[in-house]
């Protein structure tokens, strides 16, 4: 409801208007100063008050701007007719006494009216100005630059960053054409693409442009342009963003150029390694031809010429023996490894139980020799692998693991598979000797082995065969352990589907 604030002498005339409003508007009276500093909407005052108050109202209505606080005065037709022209500074309408009750009310609503016009009217201009400085905020931030342009294409708005990405002031830019600062061979496409934004064919898009910079040099932005319409849907111009993408292209083509080098370093690479490997195989190769001669001729000089031999050449006959035995396993497996280098393994479903099984079996009896305990817990999943370089795997880690136990040690070796996020970890875990910490990452190598072989026999290329097959089947492989507490082995690859059951 709104408030009218009454500024009357008492007397008859007050009590009446106080009967009339009351019902209509919430009514509060005053008479002196103070009483103008509450809060109301209009002021209804007389002739007598209006003399006594006239700086304070004043002042009161200028506090009140931009709103408008309209005065009403009550007065006789005499009093009126002295009212100079100055009078309407302060008093928006004159109602006449004796009141007519109708004149007073329509004097009243048209001066209120007038109040919430101006009320209505400062939110306009706010929410105008809040929304101008929120247009302002957007089109002048940092990264990305914005313009207007008209049916011609030539620059009417541009932001600062805008001018800016090109090396020009904002003052520079306005009036010129797209078409000027667009690469000359881009030209006839921008041309083409303003002729179809000119007919309406064209919605806003994202496309990249090659610009000119003021110096001439050149640089790629990412623009989006739309038509701009004017109130009547005629075409009216071009309205548009545009980011400076130049350094990310750079980025881009250093990042493309690096990948290039690289892929040539990983072919001369790639091809160094299978020469070295050819060679290799080759070496091995030709060492056993002569290798088998020694061990034929050993083996004829103990067994056929053992009479004429005494005790001593005997055993350097049988020393021989077991010596050219020993190199041909380390060449088979040398061979064995540098094969699984390059041949061609085709993945495929393996169920990981089993191989885990046929590598028990053939491990039999060895198992048996070292009365060897072994724990699987099935299930185990199905991975994708080769079959026949997943069980020597699997054959490798775990005659590694009744293998490496203390004297007099009972081995007992425990299998169990995690499957997690597509891939597939086995685990062989033993009671073993354990390995060092600094040792752990060595015994992947070739030839490398922490003990003689006359405490534990073997060539060192288990593990190394090991790792590169899981190289090669996009696996991995890892371990865990400590000297004295057992080592835990691991191995990881993809997981195949479980067959429909
Ligand atoms: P090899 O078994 O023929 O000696 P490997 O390449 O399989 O060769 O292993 C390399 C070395 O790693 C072994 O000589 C041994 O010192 C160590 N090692 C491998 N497996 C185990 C294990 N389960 N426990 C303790 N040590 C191990």
């Amino acid at each position: 409801m709104e408030r009218l604030l009454l500024m009357l002498e008492p007397g008859e005339n007050r009590r009446l208007l106080e009967a009339l409003l009351a019902p209509r508007y919430e009514v509060l009276l005053g008479t002196d100063a103070a009483a103008l500093q509450q809060a109301f909407d209009l002021l209804l005052l007389d002739g007598v008050s209006l003399k006594r108050l006239r700086a304070e109202v004043e002042a009161r209505r200028a506090a009140e701007a931009p709103l408008l606080l309209p005065v009403l005065l009550l007065t006789t037709r005499q009093e009126v007719g002295l009212a100079t022209a100055h009078l309407w500074q302060t008093v928006d309408e004159v109602v006449l006494l004796p009141v007519e009750k109708i004149e007073l009310l329509a004097g009243l609503e048209v001066c209120l009216r007038a109040r919430r016009l101006s009320r209505e009217q400062e939110q306009l201009r706010l929410a105008l100005a809040d929304s101008e400085a929120r247009y302002r905020q957007l089109v002048e931030n940092p990264l990305v630059g914005a313009w207007e342009a008209d049916l011609e294409g030539r620059y009417v708005f541009v932001s600062r960053r805008l001018a800016e990405m090109a090396g020009y002031t904002p003052e520079e830019v306005l009036g010129m054409s797209m078409l000027d600062r667009i690469a000359p061979e881009q030209r006839p496409w921008l041309a083409a693409r303003l002729q179809q934004r000119r007919a309406g064919q064209l919605p806003p898009d994202v496309v990249e442009a090659e610009l000119v910079r003021k110096d001439g040099s050149r640089f790629t932005a990412l623009v989006a342009p739309a038509t701009l319409y004017d109130s009547q849907g005629r075409v009216k111009g071009f309205i548009g963003l545009k980011l400076d993408i130049s350094e990310r292209k750079q980025l881009e083509q250093e990042l493309a150029r690096r990948v290039q080098e690289l892929e040539a370093l990983n072919r001369q690479l790639a091809a160094a390694n299978a020469d070295l490997e050819t060679y290799a195989r080759s070496i091995a190769h030709d060492l056993r031809a002569p290798l088998r001669a020694i061990q034929a001729f050993a083996a004829v000089l103990r067994d056929e010429y053992g009479a004429v031999l005494d005790a001593t050449g005997q055993d350097y006959a049988q020393r021989i023996v077991a010596a050219a035995e020993r190199l041909d396993t380390l060449i088979a497996d040398l061979l064995a490894w540098s094969r699984l280098g390059t041949a061609a393994l085709v993945p495929e479903p393996v169920a990981l139980a089993e191989v885990v099984d046929e590598a028990q079996r053939l491990l039999a009896a060895e198992i048996a020799a070292r009365q060897a305990e072994i724990a699987v817990a099935l299930p185990l999943p199905r991975v994708r692998a080769h079959r026949a370089t997943l069980l020597q795997v699997v054959l490798n880690l775990l005659s590694n693991a009744i293998k490496f136990v203390a004297p007099g040690v009972r081995p007992q070796v425990r299998l169990w598979a995690e499957a997690r996020q597509g891939r597939v970890r086995l685990w062989v875990a033993d009671n073993g000797i354990g390995i060092a910490p600094e040792a752990q990452e060595r015994i992947f190598g070739v030839f490398e082995r922490l003990h003689g072989i006359e405490a534990y026999p073997g060539t060192g290329m288990g593990l190394a065969i090991v790792r590169r097959a899981m190289e090669r089947l996009g696996g991995a492989v890892g371990v865990e352990s400590a000297p004295g507490e057992g080592s835990r082995f691991w191995i990881e690859l993809p997981q195949a589907e479980e067959p429909e059951a």
